[in-house]
């Protein structure tokens, strides 16, 4: 082989992952904008296989992972009041991070109007196809609240372990481990147990890391491939207002949450979580992007005790970057309906859009379906969402890797504020890029 070639190869295998999953980004986008072009049925095919085989693999592990993590995190914790304090920090810092992006949402919504005008663009042909999908959604939430609260208690734990029912199962799993955390000494050959789970599941997402980067290039190049980037232009104001919300949420709002709850620096904690962000935009999913959230946080010095806690939860409970995305489609869908927007209605989108997203699992999709729920409480009627739900659908995966990349920085964000409350944050670690290699 020609020298040059030789050190072409020798950088390109020397590069960071971060750096591969980034091309394969790039190179997603590109080769799905020439296969919107020129139809190669058996490439499509392929690439949906090879992105549909990385998802699956690492959704392989989520659930055994979550349990154990959050087994070990409560356990480890052990006595009531800290456990208490950690729990409850946990909530008030989600919390203050959904209301603003909800905030954020609303109020970019409301200036720049995205859904005016927007109704000559809602296919017709589009709208007859997720009808059914619509129907669905709306005859699932047709429950009042309470309902669905009612819903997250499992009347059989094996049965959520089963239908991999996220929130029934973290609920169980808490209530265990605190049980466990109560009975002392007695509960050690459960608590090894899970210990041994879940180092073994880190260790094969090590091995499913390896796919990583031509993973995420066959689920963008598939994403990008179906839809092309006409559709960017035709709606662009909607995801513009997209956009700007979730950079305002990834370089304002974090940054100031750090600043004003803690002395983690803002630029090191990213860099620290790179790989996670890019394989959560790939993946669209914060559950299948959490073993890897879970890594490159404690490789950087953030307590196992603090991270194996709160990670998982937010996982599936912190989604902050579909609360944004839910407040502003909904919006759209007023204006492009002529809903009158009072204030009432739209505090009660804002709430609404808290509960439906942190109802909704970490995986691709789920975010949409769960708007729904802000639709019915404001009394639409599945007639009218048809035409919009069409829209939403078109460039779902778009946003949705967006939404997922915010959902997880904002997970890494809130344990990193909390890890550095408690001391539990090894700053030189954190401080130190070389640190993260060994994973690599
Ligand atoms: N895909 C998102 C996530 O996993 C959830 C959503 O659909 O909004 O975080």
């Amino acid at each position: 082989m020609k020298l040059h070639m030789q050190i072409l190869i020798a950088l390109g295998l020397g590069i960071k992952r971060n750096w591969h999953i980034f091309f394969g980004i790039i190179a997603g986008i590109i080769v799905g904008i020439f296969l919107h072009a020129h139809t190669f049925p058996l490439v499509q095919t392929l690439l949906t296989f090879i992105g549909q085989v990385f998802i699956r693999l690492i959704q392989m592990v989520v659930i055994p992972l979550v349990v154990s993590a959050i087994v070990i995190g409560i356990t480890s914790v052990g006595d009531n009041k800290q456990l208490g304090k950690f729990g409850s920090k946990m909530v008030l810092y989600y919390g203050i991070i959904t209301v603003a992006a909800v905030v954020i949402g609303t109020v970019l919504a409301l200036i720049f109007k995205p859904g005016l005008g927007a109704a000559p663009y809602i296919a017709e042909n589009t709208a007859v196809e997720v009808q059914a999908s619509v129907a669905t959604a709306m005859a699932q939430q047709q429950g009042n609240i309470l309902n669905i609260f009612l819903g997250f208690i499992p009347s059989n734990p094996l049965n959520a372990l089963a239908n991999g029912n996220m929130v029934a199962i973290i609920v169980f799993v808490v209530t265990f481990a605190i049980a466990l955390a109560k009975v002392g000494e007695v509960n050690r050959p459960i608590v090894s147990f899970f210990e041994s789970v879940f180092a073994a599941t880190m260790k094969i997402t090590d091995w499913i890391m390896f796919l990583a980067a031509p993973g995420v290039f066959a689920l963008t190049a598939s994403a990008v491939s179906s839809f092309g980037i006409d559709i960017f232009m035709s709606i662009s104001k909607y995801l513009g207002v997209l956009a700007v919300g979730f950079l305002l949420q990834l370089f304002v709002v974090y940054p100031l949450f750090l600043k004003f709850f803690s002395k983690v620096n803002i630029g090191i904690l990213y860099s620290a979580i790179a790989e996670a962000m890019m394989v959560a935009f790939g993946t669209a999913s914060s559950s299948a992007t959490l073993p890897l959230t879970i890594a490159c946080c404690e490789k950087r010095g953030i307590s196992h005790k603090i991270s194996s806690f709160v990670l998982p939860l937010g996982a599936t409970l912190n989604m902050d970057g579909t609360a944004l995305l839910q407040t502003v489609a909904v919006i759209f869908l007023a204006q492009a309906y002529g809903v009158p927007l009072t204030p009432f209605l739209i505090i009660q989108i804002a709430l609404l859009a808290i509960i439906a997203s942190s109802t909704c699992a970490g995986i691709p999709g789920a975010g949409l379906i769960t708007i729904a729920l802000i639709l019915n409480g404001m009394g639409l009627s599945p007639e009218q969402l048809v035409a919009g739900f069409a829209f939403l659908f078109t460039i779902e995966r778009i946003t949705d890797m967006m939404r997922t990349l915010v959902n997880v920085t904002s997970d890494a964000v809130v344990v990193a504020a909390i890890a550095d409350n408690e001391n539990e944050i090894n700053y030189d670690l954190l401080n130190n890029p070389k640190a993260y290699e060994d994973i690599a």
